[in-house]
């Protein structure tokens, strides 16, 4: 980190600021120039509030040179970090698709939906028990019946299970559940996400609806603290001015986290889009640019479904979007 000092400030002044920053453990080198002083901090600054110094009235500027996360950043670790479900790989090369329907309703709904993605190449199943519904009138999941289905498909099927917690109380609920999601509403969740960084579970953390990549990457880092390393991140589309779609898919995020992160990330074109005939076309792109993996809401009835029945696609049209996906991939190879 470098802090500008302004040539208004004084010899006390800045020596204060300088013993201050030394107090929190951080080195400081001084550099005294004509006009300004710059001061540059040596260590871990990651404890270091830069606003709080930037506020300063005799600072003129403050950057960042490293990142505020460290163990989720690529300068500490370069190799790309492979997610292990029960077998199915995903980052480093490994491309895993997750697929099924918005919540879980009932076993026939679930089984059938699990079998046909699984015939069309999906290799987890994704669905809600707990709901992070905005509207307390709308279904809000089948809660822990909902668990004990997935687990059912799971067991018909084989493919392991992707589902949403909201409330660290509810773990013990998730002890056979392969993948925990962190919903976009629960990115921030700060108990949330350091309680499931002591479990030892694959965790797929979305990006909230207003947040920023560097924002991701600390709530992935809040997990990572506690010893948990298996997450996958997910970009699944932000608020922006845009309306016509429900959020707006920010696929830049895919090569740009490449960039600053080890962790696989994958691409939810569902929740980005929210309508099913655009979910195609962004999965498409959003192979091709690189994702490690896709999230894709499939029901065997959209138009009945409790939850989300707009960008869902069906079975059939699941099966046409994987097998071009992996016509995407193959083409990249
Ligand atoms: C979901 O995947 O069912 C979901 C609620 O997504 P998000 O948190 O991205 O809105
Ligand atoms: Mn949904």
């Amino acid at each position: 980190m470098i802090a500008v000092i302004k040539p208004s400030a004084t010899a006390e002044q800045k020596a204060g600021l300088v013993d201050w920053i030394r107090s929190q453990g951080v080195g400081v080198h001084v550099s005294e120039g004509h006009d300004y002083t710059v001061l540059g901090l040596i260590g871990d600054t990651s404890r270091i509030d830069m606003e709080l110094i930037a506020s300063l009235d005799i600072v003129d500027s403050v950057k960042r040179v490293a990142e505020p996360f460290k163990q989720c950043s690529r300068k500490f670790h370069p190799d790309d970090t492979v997610v292990d479900v029960g077998g199915v790989k995903i980052g480093g090369g490994h491309f895993a698709m997750i697929a099924g329907p918005c919540s879980v309703e009932s076993r026939e709904q679930i089984i059938a939906v699990a079998q046909a993605v699984k015939d069309a190449g999906a290799k987890l199943l994704r669905g809600g028990a707990f709901k992070p519904r905005t509207s307390p009138y709308s279904f809000q999941g089948l809660k822990d019946e909902g668990i004990e289905l997935l687990l059912e498909a799971k067991k018909a099927t084989g493919l392991p299970i992707v589902t949403e917690i909201m409330n660290a109380n509810d773990l013990p609920l998730f002890e056979e559940v392969d993948v925990i999601q962190v919903g976009a509403r629960n990115m921030q969740n700060f108990d949330l996400l350091k309680e499931l960084g002591r479990t030892g579970k694959a965790i797929l953390l979305k990006r909230g609806l207003a947040n920023t990549l560097q924002e991701l990457l600390l709530s992935a880092e809040n997990i990572m603290i506690g010893g948990n390393a298996r997450i996958i991140l997910c970009e699944r589309g932000i608020r922006t001015f845009e309306t016509h779609t429900r959020n707006t898919l920010d696929l830049s995020a895919v090569p740009a986290l490449h960039e600053m992160t080890h962790l696989p990330v994958v691409v939810d074109p569902s929740h980005a889009t929210g309508q099913a005939r655009l979910v195609e076309p962004m999965a498409l792109a959003a192979a091709a640019c690189g994702a490690d993996g896709l999230m894709i809401e499939v029901h065997n009835d959209p138009i009945h479904a409790l939850c989300d029945g707009a960008q869902s696609l069906t079975c059939a049209q699941f099966a046409g979007t994987a097998r071009k996906v992996r016509a995407i991939r193959g083409a990249l190879q």
